[in-house]
């Protein structure tokens, strides 16, 4: 793949914001990494240094959000969090993906998040099809 070096074995950030913008298999933006992680469809997450920001997380189902109180998936209650991002983190490796740190912000273009995708998502307007 270019732009990445022969010991990479995933796509640098720069190459995953590439393929996203392309509709390819990785997505930018935590609104699209919490939705690719609640599907496990997260290979390689990419985490703008201290970044913080709270959210909601269904413990059951695994589902992770900005915002709302019950679970698209389970209907149970969901858990407020400070610190979504890391709870994004911890489930992206439980589900066997991995997680980088950034210290330049500019790598992610503004964003706090990116990463690569096992599959294609399904389209965020059919997460009833997860059930
Ligand atoms: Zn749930």
């Amino acid at each position: 793949m270019v732009g990445v070096p022969p010991d990479e074995q995933q796509p640098s950030v720069t190459a995953t914001i590439a393929i996203a913008a392309a509709e390819g298999f990785a997505a930018v933006g935590l609104t699209a990494c919490l939705w690719a992680a609640s599907a496990a469809a997260v290979e390689t997450l990419y985490v703008q240094e201290g970044a913080v920001v709270p959210g909601v997380v269904c413990d059951r189902s695994r589902w992770l959000a900005l915002g709302g109180t019950a679970c698209p998936v389970c209907g149970r209650p969901m858990r407020a969090t400070a610190d979504v991002i890391g709870e994004l983190a911890a489930a992206v490796l439980a589900e066997g993906g991995s997680v980088r740190t950034l210290r330049a912000a500019r790598e992610l273009s503004g964003q706090l998040t990116a990463c690569t995708l096992r599959y294609a998502l399904p389209a965020a307007g059919r997460r009833h099809a997860l059930r």
